[in-house]
């Protein structure tokens, strides 16, 4: 795959500054490496300070036009944006594939699930109204206009490379702002094959940069510039706490999507299969690499055993290996080594402190990045897994007695991205939606992600929210506009 993706001229490895492809200024480059293998895909530019500022200088120039051109022109450069991605989907899927290591039809529905972003807001562009106010004086109108807010600066993960950049870029174009991305070094080739893809539809050159390399620099020169107006970030809570702090020296807007904790709530009266199902999509997204993915799977007494069995079964079954195997895969590796040492280490503090493996718990026979499919019982709150992000394929199950005391766990923690219930009593679906603090909630389903719904979390799993008629609102600044003596 890589050296036909690399023949097609799909696999680029400089940055995108001002729609021109452009080395580092000192030349110096980083490795892109493919998880499942080890092997070096491509080495690509590693930027900082003076390309981040080079970046802000070309999408402020690019700014000044695009964001005159009306709704309806920025709204079809963003469809056609979104046919390439579309029509780019084998190709795209597969260098994510081999740059992040998941299942090659995982990633090509990541680019359907990118692509759609794109998709909706070439239609919201066209909605953004603005208000007029009743006056209180009979000489006056009143009026509130919305304006995009500048230039955007994005920082992204590794763990969706298409989708969390789309998700911040096409609300933030289809209003008039224009954006200076920073990908995750580990997966910077898809943030580039589709920025090379947004010129090709007719999105003006500077409205989209890419830089990467040094990432505190880069965000640090973010933060630093006053022409930056906006920081967007999805990453880890510790980055985001930074990014808040710094923002505030040039009192910019942000956004922030952090970790989650989420708890997977699986009472006495909900139906097995529809639980399992839901509870293994939730968990094993992406090898568990998901900020929604089921943290803790809380299962009530009364149907823990037969739960516990089901679940366990449903993921002995779940095949293992790299993302561009013959055939269905369920799981592939784990990003990098850290990783894979982080969850050996959650798993190794659960054991000591009393949890039973029934499936998995150990490095997976295929060596490099990948871990078997786990489930834990006996898990107990003081155990590290209960309490962070393990962000890999392994599944704690801890019971539970009470209604009460399953909300009272689920909300113990400082994260409150994503919860999932399985219930199949209506009053309680409802009951326990509302008192779970978490940003979004999956009643009967594991996989709730879409471009319709607004997607974001509650304490100190993040600000703002993406996606959706609200996800626009983010980039956008309200001005009032008072008319006097007429
Ligand atoms: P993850 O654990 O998902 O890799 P990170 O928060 O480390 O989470 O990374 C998310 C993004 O934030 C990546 O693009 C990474 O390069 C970037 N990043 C990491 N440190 C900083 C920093 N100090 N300033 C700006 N961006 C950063």
């Amino acid at each position: 795959a890589a050296a036909r993706l690399s023949s097609s001229g799909f696999i680029r490895s400089q940055g995108f500054i001002g729609g021109k492809w452009t080395d580092a200024y000192d030349g110096k480059t980083i490795e892109v490496i493919n998880p499942a293998t080890g092997e070096v895909i491509t080495n690509v530019s590693c930027m900082g300070a003076r390309e981040t500022n080079d970046a802000i200088a070309s999408a402020q120039e690019a700014f000044i036009s695009w964001s005159k051109v009306t709704a309806a022109e920025r709204s079809k450069c963003l469809r056609k944006w979104y046919d390439l991605l579309m029509s780019h989907k084998e190709e795209l899927g597969q260098l994510m594939t081999l740059e992040q290591g998941k299942p090659l039809k995982e990633a090509i529905g990541e680019v359907g699930y990118g692509a759609s972003f794109v998709e909706f807001f070439a239609e919201e562009a066209k909605r953004v109204y603005g208000d007029i106010i009743p006056a209180t004086l009979s000489d006056r109108r009143l009026f509130v206009v919305k304006q995009p807010v500048g230039v955007v600066g994005a920082i992204t993960p590794w763990n969706f490379p298409l989708a969390m950049i789309t998700r911040k870029v096409a609300p933030a174009l289809a209003c008039g702002c224009t954006v200076v991305v920073k990908p995750s070094e580990l997966t910077p080739l898809t943030a580039l094959a589709a920025a090379e893809l947004s010129v090709q539809a007719g999105i003006p050159r500077g409205a989209v940069n890419v830089v990467m390399g040094n990432a505190s620099e880069i965000g640090d020169a973010l933060l630093a510039s006053p022409q930056v107006r906006k920081i967007t970030f999805t990453g880890s809570t510790a980055v985001g706490k930074k990014l808040m702090a710094g923002a505030a020296a040039t009192v910019k807007k942000i956004s922030l999507e952090l970790g989650g904790n989420a708890p997977c709530i699986i009472f006495d009266d909900a139906d097995l299969d529809v639980a399992v199902k839901g509870a293994l999509a939730s968990k094993f997204r992406n090898s568990g690499q998901t900020c929604v993915c089921a943290n803790r799977v809380l299962v009530q007494e009364g149907i823990f055993e037969k739960f516990a069995d089901a679940f366990s079964k449903a993921v002995e079954n779940m095949k293992v290996g790299h993302g561009f195997t013959e055939g269905a895969v369920d799981v592939g590796p784990l990003i990098n080594d850290a990783a894979v040492h982080k969850v050996e280490s959650f798993v190794q503090d659960a054991i000591s402190k009393g949890a039973k493996v029934l499936v998995g718990g150990k490095k997976h026979s295929l060596g490099m990045t990948f871990y078997e499919p786990t489930v834990l019982t006996d898990v107990k709150n003081e155990m590290i897994l209960a309490r962070e992000e393990i962000f890999g394929p392994v599944a704690p199950l801890q019971k539970f007695k009470t209604e009460e005391e399953a909300i009272r766990k689920a909300n113990d923690t400082n994260a409150g991205l994503a919860a999932y219930i399985f219930t199949t009593n209506m009053q309680r679906s409802w009951r326990v939606s509302e008192a779970l603090e978490y940003g979004l909630v999956g009643v009967n389903e594991g996989l709730i992600s879409t471009e319709v719904a607004p997607f974001g979390g509650v304490k100190q799993s993040g600000l703002g929210r993406e996606g959706s008629k609200y996800g626009i609102d983010e980039y956008l600044e309200m001005k009032y506009i008072c008319m006097g003596n007429m």
